[in-house]
């Protein structure tokens, strides 16, 4: 494989035209690799051998898909190491974390879905046994993936469609295409077959948006921002293409007087600026109660100012560098933009942290007296920043939280279980963690709101890759 090649219809070939792009390492600022940009004839060939491949696919027993997804997991495994080393390079992943990480959630999703798939119900009697019916895979789907957690995004869109008996056309992010290539080799090795599963690099503008509305896709499902989701929407309305959307968020993160204020700030500042704070759910906007407020910045400004940016080469519990360029003066100019807002920098702030002259690193920033119309508390930054502002009580707390467009995640630490059991049910997102709890692997996730309208993970995220079809016997 040179990376420049798609793979298409069970080969790697070449692009119709040529147009290299290169993937730049954003430690470093040197390039990392060099891929093609699709064009409108390499989406054709990939969509007429997903559409070629789809009938014996589609119809192919539950055994036979299960023994291609155990042997993507016995070669995913033995490749581990590869996966991780390109996460580094192409994203700046500490290469701790992508092996600790990145690259097993990639691998839970192969189990989790050999797991669904061993039981699942594609067919049923209805509730009151007149009809029978039949879930059937959707059929072609174009699987758009963003860069952040780029293994783990594509096996939550690619193992559903396999198993489901879908056939698809994969765009990785043209940031971070490098793991995404990787993946296409295991799936060649693992013997899935051709035109099953195909990859064509591109960017938004030109292979997304030619997927969103080619005719011959049936559905497309999408990880990344919501401007990007907006646009794939409107490209794939006219021809009535199902589309699921997993967006971004600014979750909410509800610190109740009661909770172990040193655990719980510490988790949550954590849990903020992990992965460079570039993970959709993380919790961002940190509400706290009035009477344990300067205690709590106190932890927090500490907590930002001792976590250490490295080298994501050198093993350990650091944070690496933003993806890109782009996106370091995106986050540059959203701190710049809470400076001039009026709130309160208690850690962290513009510029690189010290010593660091090259490579997209920021500092671990934290603001405090944020005013919930702040663009800072509105917009999400995707960087690792942290919004914290004062509330009075646990209904200003709840308002507070719901008051934003996204609907993704939200947080509560508290040491009332009651209590959280209550706030949880007033909180409208689809992700609701008490006292730092993560979502089980095969537990749905996906967001209310203008976070999107898919659910991933386990049998749960089957259902975004199956029509329903009703027989009746008369
Ligand atoms: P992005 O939207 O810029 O890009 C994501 C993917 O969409 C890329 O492959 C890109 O090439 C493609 N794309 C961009 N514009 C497009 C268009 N007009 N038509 C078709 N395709 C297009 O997002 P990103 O910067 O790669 O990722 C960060 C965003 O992803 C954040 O907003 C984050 O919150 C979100 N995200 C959400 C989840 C979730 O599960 N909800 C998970 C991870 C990331």
């Amino acid at each position: 494989m040179d990376s420049r090649q798609f793979y298409i219809d069970g080969a790697w070939v070449w692009p119709d035209q040529r147009h290299d792009f290169e993937v730049i390492n954003p430690a470093t600022e040197a390039p990392a690799g060099v891929i093609s940009l699709g064009q409108k004839a390499d989406v054709d060939k990939a969509v007429a051998a997903a559409r070629q491949a789809f009938d014996g696919w589609s119809r192919s027993t539950v055994a036979a898909r299960l023994a291609i997804l155990q042997n993507i997991r016995t070669i995913y495994q033995r490749r581990a190491e590869e996966l991780s080393q390109a996460m580094t390079a192409e994203m700046g992943s500490p290469i701790s974390f992508s092996r600790s990480q990145q690259t097993p959630s990639g691998e839970a999703h192969i189990t989790t879905t050999i797991e669904a798939l061993e039981s699942f119900a594609f067919q049923q009697l209805s509730p009151r046994g007149g009809s029978e019916v039949f879930a059937e895979p959707v059929g072609v789907a174009a699987l758009i993936t963003p860069w952040n957690w780029p293994i783990n995004q594509i096996m939550a869109k690619v193992m559903p469609a396999l198993a489901t008996g879908c056939t698809c056309v994969l765009k990785p992010s043209e940031i971070a295409p490098l793991s995404a290539l990787i993946f296409a080799e295991i799936m060649d090795e693992a013997g899935v077959p051709a035109g099953v599963f195909n990859l064509v690099n591109g960017d938004g503008q030109g292979v997304g948006q030619l997927l969103s509305c080619h005719p011959g896709v049936d559905l497309v499902s999408f990880t990344g921002s919501t401007r990007a989701g907006t646009a794939i929407s409107q490209a794939a309305a006219p021809t009535v293409k199902r589309v699921t959307l997993e967006l971004g968020g600014k979750s909410p993160n509800l610190l109740f007087a009661d909770a172990d204020l040193e655990q719980a700030t510490r988790w949550s500042v954590g849990n903020c600026l992990g992965n460079t704070g570039q993970t959709c759910d993380a919790p961002t906007r940190l509400l706290v109660e009035r009477p344990v407020y300067d205690q709590v910045l106190a932890i927090a400004a500490d907590a930002a100012a001792t976590t250490a940016v490295g080298d994501p080469l050198t093993v350990g519990d650091h944070l690496g560098p933003l993806v890109s360029a782009v996106q370091f003066a995106k986050v540059q100019t959203m701190i710049k933009t809470g400076l001039d807002e009026g709130a309160r920098l208690i850690a962290g702030g513009l510029g690189r942290p010290t010593g660091m002259a090259e490579g997209y690193f920021v500092k671990p920033t934290v603001f405090a007296d944020v005013h919930p119309q702040m663009a800072i508390s509105r917009e999400e930054i995707f960087g690792p920043v942290l919004c914290i502002t004062p509330v009075d009580g646990e209904a200003d707390a709840i308002d507070l939280a719901n008051d934003t467009p996204y609907g993704l995640a939200a947080y509560i630490q508290t040491a009332d279980l009651v209590r959280a059991g209550r706030v949880a049910r007033q909180l409208r997102a689809g992700l609701i963690s008490i006292n730092g709890g993560y979502p089980d692997v095969d537990a749905p996730f996906g967001g209310f709101k203008q976070s999107g309208n898919g659910r991933e993970n386990g049998g749960f995220g089957f259902h975004d890759f199956l029509d329903l079809k009703t027989v009746t016997v008369g």
